[in-house]
């Protein structure tokens, strides 16, 4: 165990068997039914975990309604300074839960604490919003009236998060959820279990420190069938759902037809417009990290590169260069740049999707392949690849979650835009160019349709300060920061009669 890994788990106490279920100090007994967290990295059984049947999730939604009652009676100021507490032990669990994360999940180390980093930068931004969830004031039409809208919590916020960031998607709820006044229950990926389990003991301690009841902070464990239990259930006014477009259509729709919110994080297929006019050590360093970061298993992983057909043939020689400098490997070993895929069935979507696209007339310039022998015993380790190919392949029009990255020519700009914008998601995208008119047509309303456009940066690695999220088949939601915490509210509009009189808006008469 070199690199201190059980260590981490005993730290975190995710080891014990009867974990899954829970409202927070309490673990409730769950019935036989157990999934297995098997690490990406060697192929191990890290720990089993109880699944949430039925009857036990009837038991969390009771413990959360009755919380919801209490907690939202708590000023949002005091429910920040829960939040600032949460931080200050997430500063404390950083290395262990970073550890988890990447042993788990498979992410870099360095990757790993970037991700528990962001949920410490989602507590700070939290806090400081607990302080604000600002309402307007309008002027009635009416002498002797006043009129402003305030904010009030939704009551159970359902999470669902995928596995590729399974501790991060949460706090970015999670956080905001709460200081919004909103209880939470969680249902993390099915492939990344013991990451909700470490997170839940976090946060529960100090819930109970703070005298708080059990039910502000639940999970529950499982696969869509469990996501299903909360995703029809009327008493979870909002549903906030991170994974695949597949998915989101599916819960997407269960949500509508009971007429609840659903915010919804999907699928990416995101572009790099590489022009004439790019600082190419900035397009090739950017290309790179958005093209194998996380194995391409971000939602914002760059998968095609538009480039001008200028330039071209230099920007496809830098790749094959700096791909042959790839080191594959534990990603707890720092030397390492890339580590594996979450399981084998990723491995075997991506060999499927490098097969359909060559024969789609697609051409490999770096090679793929699954990478055998000493260290890749888990069978999960994949070579990062490129593909020379047309925007209209099916294969390039559908997101593989796997570090393959397709690369493309045009011509003119409006052409690169075209095509960017030629895909049915909508989540990240970047032009790398020091050209302004190029930069400002990326950016106009005619250019990228995405949720977020960079400009000499790449697509991957947002920052929690933005809202951050996408549209088309992405579905539209927005986390994080910005003003997405008006999505965990509701709105109310108040109107106050302090005159003698009592006017009707519009001036309608209604004497008797
Ligand atoms: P997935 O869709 O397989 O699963 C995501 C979650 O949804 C899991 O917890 C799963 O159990 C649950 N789920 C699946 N079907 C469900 C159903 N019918 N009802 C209720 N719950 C259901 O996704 P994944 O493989 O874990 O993650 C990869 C995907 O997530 C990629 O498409 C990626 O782009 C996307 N993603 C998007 C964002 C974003 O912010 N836009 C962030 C991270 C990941």
């Amino acid at each position: 165990d070199q690199f201190g890994i059980r260590a981490a788990l005993n730290n975190l106490g995710v080891l014990s068997e009867n974990l899954g279920t829970s409202t927070g100090n309490e673990w409730i007994n769950s019935g036989q039914d157990y999934i297995e967290s098997v690490s990406p990295v060697d192929g191990v059984l890290i720990g089993k975990i109880q699944t949430t049947d039925k009857k036990s999730y009837e038991q969390i939604i009771l413990k959360a309604q009755e919380a919801f009652k209490f907690w939202r009676k708590v000023p949002a100021p005091q429910r920040g300074e829960i939040i600032r507490q949460i931080g200050d032990a997430l500063r404390v669990a950083k290395m262990d839960l970073g550890k988890l994360v990447s042993y788990e999940m498979g992410k870099s180390y360095q990757e790993g604490l970037g991700e528990v980093q962001e949920m410490i930068d989602i507590c700070d931004f939290a806090v400081g919003l607990s302080r604000q969830l600002y309402g307007l004031t309008m002027h009635s039409e009416r002498p002797g009236h006043r009129m402003y809208e305030q904010w009030h919590p939704l009551g159970i916020v359902g999470i669902i998060s995928a596995f590729n960031f399974p501790v991060a998607v949460w706090s970015w709820n999670s956080m905001i959820a709460w200081v919004c006044g909103d209880v939470c229950i969680w249902k993390p990926s099915e492939k990344a279990p013991l990451s909700g389990v470490a997170c839940q003991h976090i946060v529960a301690k100090i819930f109970k420190e703070n005298g708080l009841p059990d039910g502000i902070s639940s999970l529950i464990v499982g696969d869509y069938k469990v996501g299903e239990f909360m995703t029809h259930d009327k008493r979870v006014p909002l549903i906030s759902a991170t994974g695949s477009t597949r998915m989101g259509k599916v819960v997407g729709m269960a949500v509508a037809s009971r007429l609840g919110r659903s915010l919804l994080e999907l699928g990416g297929n995101n572009g790099i417009i590489i022009t004439e006019n790019a600082d190419m050590d900035i397009a090739i360093r950017g290309a790179l990290f958005g093209a194998v970061g996380t194995a391409g298993q971000r939602c914002t992983t760059t998968r095609r590169l538009i480039i001008h057909e200028s330039v071209y043939e230099k920007v496809k020689e830098r790749l094959i260069s700096a791909y042959s400098k790839l080191v594959i490997g534990n990603p707890l070993d720092e030397k390492n740049h890339v580590g594996p895929l979450i399981d084998k069935d990723a491995v075997r979507k991506y060999l499927e999707a490098l097969k359909k696209v060559k024969e789609e007339g697609g051409i490999e310039v770096v090679a793929g392949g699954v990478i055998e022998g000493k260290g890749f015993e888990s069978g999960c380790y994949v070579k990062p690849c490129v593909i020379e190919a047309q925007n209209h392949f099916e294969m390039v029009q559908e997101e593989t979650f796997a570090p393959i990255l397709y690369i493309m020519k045009y011509k003119t700009i409006e052409e690169a835009i075209a095509m960017h914008n030629g895909v049915p998601q909508g989540l990240s995208s970047a032009i790398m160019t020091l050209n302004m008119r190029e930069a400002e047509a990326f950016l106009s309303t005619s250019g990228s349709d995405c949720g977020i456009a960079n400009v000499n940066i790449g697509t991957s690695g947002a920052e929690i300060g933005g809202a951050f999220g996408g549209e088309k088949e992405t579905g539209g939601g927005r986390e994080s920061g910005s003003d997405s915490w008006k999505a965990y509210m509701r709105r109310q509009t108040n109107t106050i009669n302090y005159s003698t009189a009592l006017p009707l808006a519009q001036g309608i008469k209604f004497d008797i």
